[in-house]
C-alpha cells in the first residue's frame, strides 16, 4: 500500500509538514505587504518546499520508511533546540567609555561650514593640516540639497529643506531663562510623566540617564559659539528616539531618504524643545539638543539610557528599529529616575559577521574588519570623510547602510521573534545574517519612490 498507517509518529511528521507550510507562507505575505518581493517569492518557493521531506515521510510506504521518520524527527529536533532555544546568550561587559572628548569643531558637519578664506577656515587647517586633502574633496563637490547633486529631484529635495528651515526655528527655543518658581517634585512620578508625555508627542522610546562627562563635545563647532568651551553642567539627560519609515529609506540614496531624515531631525526637535520649555515652566533649567544644535554625542547617550549598543556604522542600533531611528536630548537639573544600560553586546557579536553595510557602502568609509583600540575604547570607526564627500556628491545623506541592515526591519510581531532568537541564541545569530541576504540580497535594489512623489512640472501654456 503506498500510503502510510497513521501512528503517531507520522501524524507528528505531517503536522510539522502542515504547521512549517502555514509559517513560511504567513512570513511570504507579510514580505508582500512590506514590499519585498524577493522574500515573498523565496520564501513562496520554501512554503512548498520545507514541508516536502515531512509529508513525503509521514504519508508515503516505502523501505525502511519508519527508520527515515525517526531520523527525520530527531533531526527536527536538534535543529530547533540548537535554534530556536535560547541558548548562547552572552552579556560581557567591556570598557566603552571614551578618555577624551569630542572637539565639535573636527566632525565633517563642521568643517563642511568653514567657508574658504576665512579667518576661522584659515586657522583651523594651520591646527589640521592633514585633514585639508580629504576636505577640499567634499567641498569640491556640489553639496547637500544642491541642485547639482546627482540625486537632485526639485520636491524630495524642497521638502526636506522646509523641514531643516524650520528645526533652524527650533533652534531659537532651546535654551532659555528660568522664570518660573521651581515645584518640588517626586523623581518617580515626574520621570513617568515626562516619559508618558514624550510618547504621546511621538516618541518610539524615550530613556534617562545621568549626563557624563564623556556625552560631551569638548568645544562648540556651529554657529555663533563656535569655539567656545562646553561647559554644560546639568545633572540628567533625556533621550527622545523617533522612527524614520521604513518604506523612505528603501528609496536611499534618492531624494526620500533626506526628506523623511529632516522630517525626522523636525520631530525629535520639536518633542526635545517642547519637554524643554515644560522642565523650564516647572521652575528647573533645561536645555534641548536638537540637529545642528548639540552639546552632547547623541547616540553615547542613547546607549547609557538603556536605548541601544552602537554598531559597525557607528549609529545606535536600538532594539526593535536598529539604526532606522533619529535622537534628540534634553538635559536638566531636574531630578529623575535614571534607566540601565543594556548592555547587549550581542549586537556587537552579529555585526562581527553580518557586514551588510560595509559591503553596500559606495564609498567604502565602513571597515570589514574586526573592532580596533581607539581612545582607549574598542569600536570600528567610519571614514567620514569618504562618507560625507558621498553625500555632497548626490546631494542627500545616502543612508543605504541603514536601509540594507538587518536590523532596520519593521517593527513588527515576525521581525521581533527573529531580534528575540538573534540576541539570545549565539547559533541562531550566526545565521541570522546570511538568511538575511537570502531573503532579501545581500546588495538589495533600492526601492522606488512611491507614485504620489512622481509629479513632473507643467509646461506654460499662453491662455
Ligand atoms: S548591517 Fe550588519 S554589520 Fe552593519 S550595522 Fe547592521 S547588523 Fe551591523
Ligand atoms: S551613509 Fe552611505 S556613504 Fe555613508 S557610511 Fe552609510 S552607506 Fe556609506
Amino acid at each position: 500500500m503506498l500510503i502510510n498507517k497513521l501512528n503517531l509518529l507520522n501524524i507528528i511528521l505531517i503536522g510539522i509538514g502542515v504547521i512549517a507550510f502555514s509559517i513560511t507562507l504567513y512570513i511570504a505575505v507579510i514580505s508582500l505587504f512590506e514590499k519585498e518581493k524577493l522574500a515573498a517569492r523565496r520564501l513562496l518557493e520554501l512554503a512548498f518546499l520545507l514541508p516536502l521531506p515531512y509529508l513525503v515521510v509521514g504519508l508515503l510506504n516505502f523501505p525502511y520508511q519508519t527508520h527515515f521518520a525517526r531520523a527525520l524527527f530527531l533531526l527536527t529536533g536538534i535543529v530547533f533546540i540548537l535554534l530556536l532555544l535560547p541558548i548562547g546568550k552572552k552579556y560581557i561587559v567591556g570598557n566603552d567609555i571614551p578618555r577624551l572628548k569630542v572637539d565639535e569643531r573636527d566632525i565633517v558637519l563642521s568643517r563642511n561650514l568653514l567657508k574658504i578664506g576665512t579667518k576661522r577656515f584659515i586657522e583651523y587647517y594651520k591646527h589640521h593640516p592633514e585633514r585639508k586633502i580629504a576636505d577640499d574633496e567634499f567641498r569640491s563637490r556640489p553639496g547637500l540639497l544642491s541642485s547639482d547633486g546627482s540625486k537632485y529631484n526639485p520636491f524630495t529635495f524642497a521638502s526636506a529643506d522646509a523641514s531643516f528651515n524650520i528645526v533652524e526655528f527650533l533652534k531659537k527655543a532651546v535654551d532659555e531663562k528660568v522664570t518660573n518658581k521651581k515645584i518640588e517634585l517626586a523623581p518617580a512620578e515626574i520621570s513617568n510623566y515626562i516619559k508618558n508625555w514624550s510618547l504621546k508627542l511621538g516618541a518610539h522610546n524615550v530613556g534617562i540617564t545621568k549626563l557624563k562627562e564623556y556625552h560631551l563635545y569638548s568645544h562648540i563647532g556651529r554657529g555663533e559659539s563656535y569655539g567656545k568651551p562646553i561647559t554644560q553642567k546639568h545633572k540628567y539627560a533625556i533621550v527622545f528616539i523617533v522612527e524614520m519609515d521604513k518604506f523612505m529609506l528603501g528609496c536611499a540614496p534618492a531624494g526620500p531618504i533626506i526628506m523623511e531624515s529632516a522630517q525626522q531631525y523636525l520631530s525629535a526637535g520639536i518633542i526635545a524643545t517642547q519637554i524643554a520649555a515644560f522642565i523650564r515652566n516647572i521652575g528647573y533649567p533645561a536645555r534641548a539638543h536638537i540637529d545642528g544644535n548639540y552639546h552632547i554625542l547623541c547616540p553615547l547617550v542613547a546607549m547609557d539610557a538603556g536605548l541601544g549598543e552602537i554598531g559597525r556604522i557607528g549609529l545606535l542600533i536600538t532594539p526593535d528599529l536598529g539604526p532606522r531611528v533619529r535622537i534628540s536630548v534634553v538635559t536638566t537639573d531636574l531630578t529623575l529616575i535614571t534607566d540601565k544600560r543594556n548592555f547587549d553586546n550581542t549586537v556587537i557579536d552579529f555585526c562581527t559577521n553580518c557586514k551588510k553595510c560595509a559591503n553596500i557602502c559606495p564609498a567604502k568609509a565602513i571597515p570589514f574588519n574586526e573592532r580596533e583600540e581607539i581612545d582607549g575604547v574598542k569600536r570600528w570607526q567610519i571614514n567620514s570623510e569618504a562618507c560625507f564627500t558621498y553625500w555632497c556628491t548626490t546631494g542627500t545623506d545616502c543612508g543605504q547602510c541603514i536601509r540594507v541592515c538587518p536590523y532596520s526591519h519593521p517593527d513588527s510581531f515576525f521581525h521581533n521573534l527573529v531580534r528575540y532568537y538573534v540576541r539570545n541564541s549565539s547559533i541562531f545569530r550566526k545565521i541570522a545574517a546570511p538568511i538575511d541576504d537570502f531573503l532579501y540580497g545581500r546588495k538589495p535594489d533600492s526601492k522606488e519612490q512611491p507614485e504620489w512623489m512622481k509629479i513632473k512640472k507643467q509646461r506654460k501654456t499662453n491662455k
